[in-house]
């Protein structure tokens, strides 16, 4: 075990702590577990290089809290849509492009939102 410290927004921070007084899973497990995903997610994705044909869902509070990330991305993204559901934003959009750059892309939305996924469709 290797012991150190991480800074989480607190939203996230009080998440854990109610997952943890639901579960009695100590802060530590669930932060391995979540990250566990992660890892395992990045390894199958990114490595090796590849090319990447996915799709990439996002729910924000407004289009522009990810707009500028599709316009920055416009060479990667071969068609999206912008929909309301339950008074939020979802994008959903088919990207294509380096394992490197999708990378990059799918890191940019989930930053940006609330929910995010990345589906790969190859
Ligand atoms: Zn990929
Ligand atoms: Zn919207």
């Amino acid at each position: 075990m290797k012991r150190f410290g991480i800074s989480l927004p607190k939203e996230m921070a009080d998440a854990i702590d109610k997952i943890s007084r639901e579960t009695g899973a100590t802060r530590s497990e669930i932060v391995a577990a979540a990250l566990q995903e992660y890892l395992e997610a990045r390894r199958s994705h990114a490595e090796p290089e590849h090319q990447c044909l996915g799709v990439v869902m996002a729910v924000t509070d407004t289009f522009s809290e990810i707009g500028d990330v599709i316009e920055d991305n416009k060479t990667h993204i071969v068609a999206y849509t912008h929909l309301h559901v339950e008074g939020r934003c979802l994008t959903i959009a088919v990207v294509k492009g380096s394992s490197d750059q999708i990378e990059k892309l799918t890191l940019e939305v989930s930053k940006r939102s609330k929910l995010s996924r990345y589906v790969p469709l190859l």
